[in-house]
């Protein structure tokens, strides 16, 4: 029940918000191994837990207004985009143009006032909340590393993952090297008071842990600050990869991310300006050329 109880506070707040209580987060899962060793229990079955096969869905914004309140111009002018399930889709744009902003749409941390979103053909406000949360990995922008080490650190919202599981999702993010050059592999320590993390690093961690709840649509903000060559190479791979099982949508800071994506959003002032592959968008959209041409590293 307690891990149930951690795996919905999870679904609510995002982890953002959650490195303060990670501490106490930390000894209430090892309070809750320890009672499992004592009492031998079987593992609590998680009722929203993901399925086992995590089906691809898409989404489509259709005419979204959103404002955060009442008083305040609309965020989104009535956005409409659609994302087919599977393969990757890039949103791009300038700082302030709404990107963030669709992520905590599909994520219901809002509610728009106007027009339409659907996830896997199905109206957003349909879904049951947990369910909707369950489907949807979501890594944050520059995503923290937790207190605790980092089998901790990946397993925080998929307790009843097993090993293989743990496994196959450090692979994914070429996460090995890093495993095998910690003292203690997975069972070290990590974050300020254990081994730094590149930040690189950071965003593999956070992207592993939204794998390993097996999610049907991935969001991905990526990270802003400049990656090493190797670490840009290694995330391109991720992305890819991810891309090829299920549908992610990612709010992209390097070219690298964009020009491998199957389509490219362009968001501005509100609204979608654009939408194209990386070739058709530099031929046809000025800004989308000025955007790439720096890198488009805008928050
Ligand atoms: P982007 O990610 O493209 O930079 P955002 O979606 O974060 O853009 O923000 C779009 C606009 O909404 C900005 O003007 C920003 O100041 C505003 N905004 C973002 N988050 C909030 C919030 N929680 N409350 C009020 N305004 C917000
Ligand atoms: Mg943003």
């Amino acid at each position: 029940l307690i891990a149930f109880l951690l795996y919905l506070f999870y679904l609510v707040a995002p982890i953002g918000q959650l490195v303060e209580g990670a501490v106490q987060l930390q000894q209430g899962l090892a309070a809750v191994k320890r009672i499992k060793e004592i009492e031998d229990l079987p593992a609590e079955p998680v009722a929203v837990a993901a399925p086992s096969t995590a089906e691809p869905v898409g989404l489509r914004f259709t005419d979204v207004v959103f404002r955060y309140a009442e008083d305040r111009p609309a965020v989104h002018q009535g956005v409409s985009f659609e994302v087919p399930p599977g393969g990757l889709t890039a949103l791009v744009g300038p700082s302030g143009a709404g990107k963030s902003t669709v992520f905590a749409l599909l994520e219901r941390f809002y509610e728009h006032q106007e027009g339409t979103i659907t996830v896997g053909g199905r109206d957003i406000g349909d879904w049951p909340l947990p369910e909707l949360r369950a489907a949807l990995g979501y890594v944050e922008q520059d995503a923290p590393v937790l207190a605790g080490t980092l089998r901790e650190n990946l397993l925080f919202a998929a307790q009843d993952a097993t090993e293989d599981d743990l496994r196959r999702a450090i692979t994914r993010t070429r996460l090995d090297d890093l495993v095998a050059r910690l003292p203690e592999g997975l069972d070290t320590a990590v974050g300020h008071r254990g081994v730094l993390l590149s930040g690189g690093e950071r965003q593999r961690v956070a992207i592993a842990r939204a794998l390993l709840r097996r999610p049907r649509l991935l969001l991905l903000d990526e990270a802003t600050s400049q990656l090493d060559a190797v670490n840009e190479l290694r995330l391109r791979e991720v992305i890819a990869e991810v891309a090829a099982e299920t549908t992610v949508l990612v709010i992209a800071h390097r070219l690298s991310t964009v020009t491998n994506a199957d389509r490219i959003v362009v968001m501005e002032g509100g609204g979608v300006r654009a939408v194209g592959t990386h070739d058709e968008l530099v031929g046809q959209d000025e800004l989308y050329r000025e955007l790439a041409a720096t890198q488009f590293l805008v928050s």
